[in-house]
């Protein structure tokens, strides 16, 4: 199979067009094409000759992803559901906050990592998304904000998946769409999620530290976080906080938890003070999400005023932590809703 134009990062674009025997200026008006005037086949790309464009269709692909649905939400959120070339289903979400219009991409088809909280893992990993596809989400977003004269301003890979578990295709991905030929998003408004593959974020601290990391941590303690997330099991606790602590230390830069608020489970003061006491000398922000009830999962939803009084607690012990405001209340808002949705019904 060809693999996708998407896939390419401009340096690796220019080699390829020199060891075919073209100029290598060339990849920087491929990358116009693509990524600024963002067409959908070569026959478009009407400054490069015929015989040219018919080489890049033998060599690559360019179809993007095919959408399946579509949901908009009163609030502005755009959630698809598109389809791979091979038939899988993944969801990409557009977010608009008061600053900007944010993507959440997705990493992988399913996900091995098993949080006892996610739909999207129990069906386990299909495959690793190649660089462009995940690329081709973020394109396909911005094409349907083209229709509002917007552009992406923000990327978050919180998406399906365990983006570190797909690190090469990852990193493509970032080189691409960080790209000023492409898309230009800058380094500082990409933020990658993890569910903490430890050696991972000592490799992100040394070689990518530009770029915002988010840790799902879920937990105040060790026992609670490996009953929440088996991943606690292989890289425990202790070790993950080193390793931010790596982090911050390396790259002066402030960290991201993130915490799900668990009705019963994990939501009480007592926990926020644990929270508070394991992670008060790191140079943090905390991001509360208020998780909805999961049909799959057992979790109910943290009532209102228990996510006030603690999110209150933390900022009485110093630290720094907002609520996620909620996207697409009205649509299947939770990650791995909607293919899990589509899933159901093509089974029927
Ligand atoms: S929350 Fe993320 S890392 Fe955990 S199982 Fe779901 S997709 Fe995988």
């Amino acid at each position: 199979m060809k693999p996708l134009i998407y896939d390419i990062r401009l340096e690796a674009l220019k080699k390829w067009l020199e060891e075919n025997g073209e100029k290598s200026f060339r990849a920087g008006q491929i990358y116009d094409w693509l990524y600024v005037k963002r067409v959908s086949s070569f026959e478009e790309m009407s400054n490069l000759s015929k015989a040219f464009r018919e080489k890049l269709a033998a060599s690559f692909e360019i179809r993007g992803l095919d959408l399946i649905t579509k949901q908009v939400s009163a609030d502005g959120t755009i959630k698809f559901l598109f389809s791979l070339h091979d038939g899988h289903a993944i969801e990409t979400v557009i977010m608009r906050h008061n600053y900007g219009n944010s993507v959440c991409v997705t990493t992988q088809v399913g996900c091995r990592i098993g949080c006892t909280f996610c739909a999207s893992t129990l069906g386990g990993l299909k495959r690793n998304l190649t660089a462009g596809e995940i690329v081709s989400q973020v394109l396909m977003a911005q094409k349907a904000l083209d229709e509002d004269d917007e552009r992406v301003s923000h990327v978050v890979v919180m998406g399906i998946g365990e983006p570190f578990e797909n690190f090469e295709a990852l990193l493509d991905f970032l080189y691409i769409i960080n790209n000023d030929k492409g898309l230009n998003i800058g380094q500082r408004h990409i933020t990658v999620s993890t569910s903490g593959i430890v050696p991972k974020i000592y490799q992100w601290a040394d070689d990518m530290n530009q770029f915002n990391l988010a840790i799902s941590l879920h937990a105040p303690n060790t026992e609670l976080r490996s009953r929440l997330m088996p991943i606690n099991r292989g890289f425990p606790l202790k070790d993950l906080l080193e390793a931010c602590r790596y982090y911050v230390n390396k790259t002066g830069r402030r960290i991201t938890f993130e915490y799900g608020l668990f009705g019963g489970v994990n939501d009480s003061v007592a926990h926020a003070n644990e929270l508070a006491d394991l992670i008060g000398d790191i140079n943090c922000h905390v991001n509360l999400i208020p998780v909805n009830y999961v049909p799959e999962r057992d979790y109910v939803r943290t009532p209102r005023e228990d996510i006030f009084e603690f999110h209150r607690t933390l900022q009485k012990r110093g630290i720094n932590a907002t609520i996620r405001r909620e996207h697409g209340s009205d649509i299947a808002a939770a990650c791995g809703q909607l293919r899990a949705q589509h899933a159901k019904e093509a089974a029927r």
